[in-house]
């Protein structure tokens, strides 16, 4: 995709500073950096999203994520690491060629992520997951 911005990155069209490459994958730094070793993980072939991921695609993005996540830990012992991956607007996504952060935290980083739990009853949970199985089939 020639208007993609990470096409470009897997291209080189675009610099980039990379951390990890193979014949699937590129670990590149976030040019947004929040913390030092904020990684971003990326597929090669474009692919909007996860819903665009094949097998083989999805099992390479997280075994370089495991990967480089490992190599972070290394290199900067955080007191902590979250993974960060957004699908679509309302999630957050603004590039939209799939990617994983991987991001060093620390206590007190300022890096904030709401997470207003419903708790709701077992029964509901049962219907949610039922629909979701009707849906795996
Ligand atoms: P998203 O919000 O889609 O999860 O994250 C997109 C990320 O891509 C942002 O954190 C942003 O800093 C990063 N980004 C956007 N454009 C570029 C770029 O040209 N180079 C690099 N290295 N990162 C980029
Ligand atoms: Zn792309």
């Amino acid at each position: 995709m020639n208007d993609c911005v990470f096409c470009g990155i897997v291209a080189g069209r675009i610099p980039s500073t990379k951390v990890h490459e193979d014949e699937l994958t590129l670990a590149f730094m976030d040019i947004g950096e929040v913390n030092p070793g904020h990684v971003l993980v990326t597929v090669k072939p474009h692919a909007e999203n996860i819903y665009a991921l094949d097998g083989r695609l999805a099992a390479a993005a997280f075994q370089t994520a495991a990967r480089v996540a490992q190599a972070i830990n290394r290199a900067y012992a955080p007191e902590g690491l979250t993974l960060y991956q957004a699908n679509g607007v309302a999630a957050g996504q603004t590039v939209f060629h799939f990617h994983l952060h991987l991001v060093p935290r620390y206590n007190n980083d300022g890096m904030r992520l709401t997470w207003p739990a419903k708790n709701p009853p077992r029964v509901q949970l049962e219907v949610n997951a039922a629909r979701l199985r009707a849906a795996l089939e």
